[in-house]
């Protein structure tokens, strides 16, 4: 056969249909050649290792001639005198995984080694490591063929894994020898999807056992939790009607990859905590107001939880190979009176209403916090048929719509739901109440970058992938946090920097990924404005921009090389609190890259100034021709699984689907044609945050919630308590009770991601299929069939029978999704724009040619820097900004409830420079009371040196300490964005007993009111 020059044995057999047999290498990583299994003879003294050794003219090569199988056989004999006896294997792996297991059967090998004694002593070189919440580590598996090694640093770039020891004690190793559990491993499992023998494995979750492949069922699916939207399959035990674990599949995107989420949180969906019947609010609990005592304000949910077990001492601990303690610690009794956990997490509210695994069960009434205290909550609720709940809201929507018009109603979204029920949803709020009063989470997370990008190149998507980042000269990523909001999307990054990649990293923390950066750039937070005008400033004055670009393909050049002028790398340094230097070398590198890509999150998007921002950054692109190219570009990374979708899908006040002008009459005249309905609201509707102030000023009086959580997630939590107890009518449908569902009068259960059929469409435009993996618990209903009762209720004549002929209407209505279909999307999905139905995966590459504005050309839009809102002050002398962490998403109601995130990061914290916690006389664990101009919370200290001095960073999962009760309403003039990244607190040290005043609203003297 003939294969290209440089083409492995190992490889050019494959191509030949020829598999030879291999253990230390995967097509994914560089060879290694170190197990010796793929041996075969090319006719020299020695046997040559396939894996390794390139095809050579005329060369003849024996792949399975005697002498080569016998090698292997030894081999496979000798690699298993070592392996453990399969009793003492803690791992529940499966022979059907065991790929040395396999060749032990190939050869007629018993897999089995008999002994009395393990082969190799226990002690200090080898053993078993069961620190990890999700993962064994069995040493004595282990055949050092470094697979795992490579899947940590090559494939996912989290450079954990090595190797201790000598000769017959070598083992691998986390960091410096350390348990994995006490390691800095993130726990994305693609060491385990790696090892070819059983020395790593999943543990099981939930007690479901992992059985062989064979036995189980797999269905394709996609994760359900961020916009990277990787491909994975589910693997279901179908006799006990649960997952038993889930791995990553191949798609042009992900490939293959996974992180803590994907992997391990996806048995949110089994907890007894699901809602499964429709509930009614009792008479008797109205007035409305929010039910438990610590959401109504009165009682503080101190986020503080004592961790008497420092950091430091777990970690000497579980050196010691303490599995007992450690295993206690983690999963049994130990979880409940250890201390580790401490009174935040036994009791009722998680697990006196049934939610727990097996040693989390706590008898205990706790101190409110985590998740909300059903046993408090739902005696204000009865149950009833779904008849008697649906007809009750479609007559109060109809009658609240009928008394004060359409500008009384208003809907909430998901972008966790698929695209069918997005477009469902945005119709039934526009047909049936004649309103635009219709968004989603878009409007907390890229609704500035939208802005910017629609007014810059017309267009609000991403203009390429993120794996195109291997083809870029230099990449900005920028106010983004990637190794925990987008994990699989920083791989590529971190992989393209080991292939010649400079990687700039722009952003006020040193995240993981400064790690990972050629030039990193810590901003003073709100400064994103005057950092990038000063980099234009020096591409321009060096003469790095890329004129035929600008003549031929934007507008308004000249504005912005004014503007600019005034932002010299001095002044720019001097605001930015950047060494001068070193925006004149990001400059340098930027206007010399023949391809460069901006990736951005929402520290560019959540500030008052976020379309000022994302202005800045197409200028960046725009002014150096860095969009429409392979390996450049625009890409604003997406939050939850679905926002690129529902946005797409009209789930957003000012367009209808596919982006259609809401205010244009023509839009309106042809969607009143295609819906064939009249009187569609001819103005834009509210957004997120005018809705709630609208229900504060009594104006939005009725609303329908499907599965969002703004109590938890709207910044100014006190502003949304009065704006939920305000409306009259609210309909939540959701799969647990919410923080949200507490001020309902009705309570719809809902289907989870893991039980219906649908299309998700990911921060790439990828459009991929959801499929149905769990039947649905109790009376819980699909949210499509949900929000066509109400609509045919409420007399819109729908008759859907299925999300393919929702979809199939989108495409009909969509050119974006033209050319897509249930029946082409197939296991990987593909791209939109998709040229033709046989293309094999869209379009990665946009705007090769013209933009989508009007005029095909790029508006140039120059932005002055303007100050944050709330700055700092003596009083409030500290910056605050909000995020997410790897293991938890949002409001925390999925990944609270999954075993491993939870266990992983189960208590609020606040992230704070080591010298200024020590200033303010906190060490390392202890409580802190965080107040800001809105509100307190109470949570312990997290010493940080990724934090600027003078700023915090506090996640927003943790009701107990909920961080929107401190932030501020202020938004984007355009985008209507709050500020999450920009509000100033005081930090002061608490005492642990501390209760007072987490919950509560500030004393209405308080400055600034
Ligand atoms: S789980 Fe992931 S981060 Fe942890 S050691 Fe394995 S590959 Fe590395
Ligand atoms: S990177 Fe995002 S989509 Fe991929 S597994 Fe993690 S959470 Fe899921």
């Amino acid at each position: 056969m003939t294969v290209p020059e440089g083409t492995t044995i190992w490889a050019a057999a494959r191509q030949a249909g020829i598999e030879i047999p291999v253990l230390c290498h995967d097509e994914r990583y560089d060879p290694v050649g170190v197990c010796r299994m793929c041996v075969v003879d090319v006719g020299a003294r020695a046997y040559a290792a396939a894996c390794v050794r390139p095809c050579e003219d005329g060369m003849e090569v024996k792949t399975a001639a005697p002498g080569v199988e016998r090698s292997r056989a030894v081999l496979t004999e000798l690699l298993l005198s070592d392996q453990p006896p399969a009793s003492q294997d803690p791992k529940q792996t499966t022979t059907a995984d065991n790929e040395l297991l396999a060749l032990a059967g190939h050869f007629g090998l018993s897999g089995e080694v008999q002994r009395e004694e393990p082969a190799l002593p226990g002690g200090s070189g080898r053993g078993v490591d069961l620190s990890n919440p999700v993962i064994a580590v069995n040493h004595d598996a282990c055949i050092l063929c470094d697979r795992c090694v490579r899947a940590c640093d090559d494939i996912q770039g989290n450079d954990v894994i090595g190797r201790s020891g000598k000769g017959y004690g070598t083992r691998i190793a986390f960091d410096l020898n350390d348990p994995m559990g006490a390691s800095t491993c993130v726990t994305c499992g693609e060491c385990v999807a790696a090892c070819p023998t059983g020395a790593l494995t999943n543990k099981p979750i939930r007690n479901i056992p992992i059985r062989p492949r064979t036995e189980l069922d797999q269905v394709d699916s996609v994760c359900p939790y961020c916009g990277v939207g990787c491909a994975l399959t589910y693997n279901v035990d179908r006799k006990r009607g649960a997952i038993a674990f889930a791995e990553g599949r191949d798609q042009p995107g992900s490939k293959s990859r996974l992180c803590v989420k994907g992997r391990y949180g996806w048995d949110y969906a089994a907890s007894p905590q699901r809602l499964t019947v429709p509930l009614i609010r009792r008479d008797d609990s109205y007035p409305k107001g929010a039910l438990s005592a610590d959401v109504r304000g009165e009682m503080n949910r101190g986020g503080y939880v004592e961790d008497t077990q420092p950091r430091a001492e777990r970690r000497q601990l579980s050196a010691g190979h303490d599995v007992n303690a450690d295993r206690a610690g983690r999963n049994g009794n130990g979880r409940n009176g250890n201390g580790r956990n401490g009174n935040g997490r036994n009791g009722n509210g998680r697990n006196g209403n049934g939610d727990g695994d097996g040693g989390r069960s706590g008898k205990r009434r706790r101190k409110p916090g985590g998740l909300v205290d059903y046993a408090e909550v739902l005696p204000h609720f009865r149950e009833a048929t779904w008849d008697e709940a649906l007809d009750l809201v479609a007559r109060r929507l109809t009658e609240i719509h009928a008394a004060g018009g359409p500008g009384a109603i208003a809907g909430f979204g998901s972008a966790k739901c698929s695209n069918e029920e997005a477009y469902l949803f945005q119709k039934l709020i526009r047909t049936g109440f004649h309103t635009n009063n219709v968004d989603h989470c878009t409007r907390l997370c890229h609704a500035s970058s939208v802005f910017a990008l629609f007014e810059g190149i017309g267009s609000g998507a991403v203009s390429t992938t993120y794996g195109d980042v291997l083809n870029a000269d230099a990449a900005i990523v920028t106010g983004s946090n990637p190794t925990a909001n987008h994990p699989v999307a920083s791989s590529f990054f971190k992989q393209a920097r080991r292939r010649g990649t400079t990687i700039i990293y722009v952003d006020p923390r040193a995240d993981k990924m400064a790690d990972h950066a050629d030039i990193f750039c810590q901003i003073k937070p709100g400064t994103d404005v005057a950092f990038y005008n000063g980099v234009m400033h020096e591409v321009i004055r060096l003469g790095l921009t890329d004129r035929e670009f600008i003549a031929d393909r934007t507008s308004n050049y000249e504005a912005l090389a004014e503007t600019v002028k005034n932002y010299p790398p001095e002044r720019a340094a001097q605001i930015t609190g950047v060494d001068a230097a070193v925006i004149r070398q990001v400059a340098r590198v930027w206007g010399a890259a023949g391809a460069g890509v901006i990736f951005w999150g929402m520290g560019i998007s959540q500030h008052t100034t976020g379309t000022d921002n994302a202005r800045c950054l197409i200028a960046m692109c725009a002014i150096t021709g860095n969009i429409g190219r392979p390996g450049s570009g625009l890409h604003p990374l997406r939050g939850q699984n679905n926002v690129q979708g529902a946005s797409d899908m009209g789930l957003i006040p000012m367009y209808y689907p596919d982006y259609k002008k809401a205010d244009d009459p023509e839009v309106r005249a042809r969607f009143e044609r295609i819906w064939e309905t009249g009187d569609l609201d001819p103005n834009k509707g509210l957004t997120v945050t005018e809705i709630i102030g609208s229900a504060l000023k009594g104006g939005v009086r009725g609303m329908y919630m499907m599965g969002e959580n703004p109590f938890l997630s709207d910044p100014n939590i006190n502003k949304v308590r009065k704006a939920l107890s305000a409306l009259e009518f609210l309909v939540v449908q959701d799969i647990f009770l919410t923080e949200t569902a507490e001020f309902a009068d009705v309570i719809l259960p809902a289907t989870s991601y893991l039980e219906k059929d649908g299309t998700y469409t990911n921060t790439d435009r990828r459009v991929q299929l959801g499929r149905k993996v769990l039947d649905p618990p109790g009376q819980a209903r699909l949210d499509w069939e949900v929000i066509q009762d109400i609509a045919v209720r409420i007399g819109l004549g729908w008759d859907y029978a299925s999300p393919r002929e929702v979809f199939e209407e989108i495409v009909a209505v969509m050119p974006n999704y033209a050319n897509l279909s249930y029946d082409n999307l197939g296991s990987t999905g593909k791209l939109y724009p998709n040229p033709d139905p046989e293309h094999t995966d869209g379009t990665v590459v946009m705007f090769g040619e013209k933009f989508k504005t009007d005029d095909g050309l790029a508006h140039l839009v120059p932005a002055e820097w303007m100050p944050a809102k709330e700055l700092p002050s003596d009083e409030y002398p500290i910056v605050l900004s909000t995020g997410r962490l790897l293991q938890h998403w949002h409001t925390g109601s999925m990944t609270r409830r999954s075993y491993a995130l939870d266990a992983i990061s189960p208590r609020p914290e606040v992230y704070l420079h080591p010298d200024d916690a020590a200033e303010l006389g906190l060490a390392d664990g202890a409580p802190a009371r965080v107040t800001s101009r809105r509100g307190t919370i109470v949570l312990a200290t997290r010493y940080s040196y990724r934090e600027g001095r003078g700023s915090c960073f506090i996640p927003f999962h943790f009701r107990e300490a909920a961080a929107n009760l401190l932030t501020i309403d202020e938004i984007d003039p355009l985008g209507k964005i709050p500020e999450f990244k920009f509000c100033a607190v005081r930090i002061e040290p608490a005492a642990g007993s501390e209760l007072a005043g987490s919950a509560r609203e500030a004393a209405p003297q308080a400055e600034g009111r």
